[in-house]
């Protein structure tokens, strides 16, 4: 489904050049939950940055259902990441003047097929609080909301880049859950990249990186729920 394909990537110039992927390949099947793990700095972010379209390589490919992104043009790939792509920082990036249900709406721009708002809106515990500006939210629910902005366009992909960064654990248990759920229901492939070693036991298959190349790339046959994850 996302084949990645020798791709290397380094920053900087001559003497100062650091190469941060060094040549990754790897593919990811439809409807997994691909969890991604490694150390600060190995390469998680720049590698999911240029999975998710928003980053270049400097030579090797990403294909998604065998088109290469590095064949599209500008447009083009514009309008795939738009279509097809969802995407979950640590940071939530909500639009400060615009309430939860709004905010979540804006995600939904350019998409044929938006999943129901008010649906979503209870599927992910916010119908509630609907009407509430960010500033109004907790950082759980503030996740929420950007889950759901990620969510609304039903997304073949969802591109989390350490969701729960800046949560407490009981609430970072209950977003992973979310993400599992969302997962489950419309079966969206999942690439996440965290720190937290525990969390790829929720993993279908877990990818470690290490100085910008892959050291270990398994299917998890013990696959927990992610309310069961500890850590
Ligand atoms: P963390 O777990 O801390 O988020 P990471 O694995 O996501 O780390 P990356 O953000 O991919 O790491 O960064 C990998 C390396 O590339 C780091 O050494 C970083 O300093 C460097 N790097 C990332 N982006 C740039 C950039 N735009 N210019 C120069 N160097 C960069
Ligand atoms: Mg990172």
């Amino acid at each position: 489904f996302i084949e990645i394909s020798n791709l290397k990537k380094g920053y900087g110039y001559d003497g100062n050049r650091v190469e941060v992927l060094k040549g990754i390949s790897a593919g990811v099947e439809k409807g997994e939950i691909c969890v991604l793990l490694g150390p600060s700095g190995s390469g998680k972010s720049t590698l999911l940055n240029i999975i998710g379209g928003i980053d270049q390589a400097d030579s090797g490919y990403i294909a998604i259902k065998g088109e290469k992104t590095i064949d599209m043009n500008e447009k083009k790939l514009t309008r795939y990441r738009r279509k097809h792509l969802g995407y979950i920082f640590q940071m939530y990036n909500l639009i400060p003047n615009l309430n939860v249900k709004e905010n979540i709406e804006v995600g939904a721009y350019l998409s044929d097929s938006p999943l129901e708002i008010n649906d979503l809106l209870k599927t992910l515990g916010l119908y509630e609080h609907r009407h509430k500006l960010p500033n109004q939210l907790s950082g759980g629910q503030q996740q929420r909301t950007a889950i759901g902005r990620a969510i609304i366009k039903n997304p073949d992909i969802l591109i989390c880049d350490e969701p729960t960064g800046a949560l407490d654990y009981k609430t970072s248990k209950e977003i992973l859950k979310l993400i599992e759920d969302v997962n489950t229901k419309y079966g969206n492939t999942v690439i996440m990249v965290t720190h937290n070693d525990a969390i790829k036991n929720m993993a279908d298959r877990v990818i470690k990186i290490r100085d910008g190349e892959i050291r270990k790339n398994y299917i998890n046959e013990e696959k927990v729920c992610a309310q069961d994850l500890e850590w």
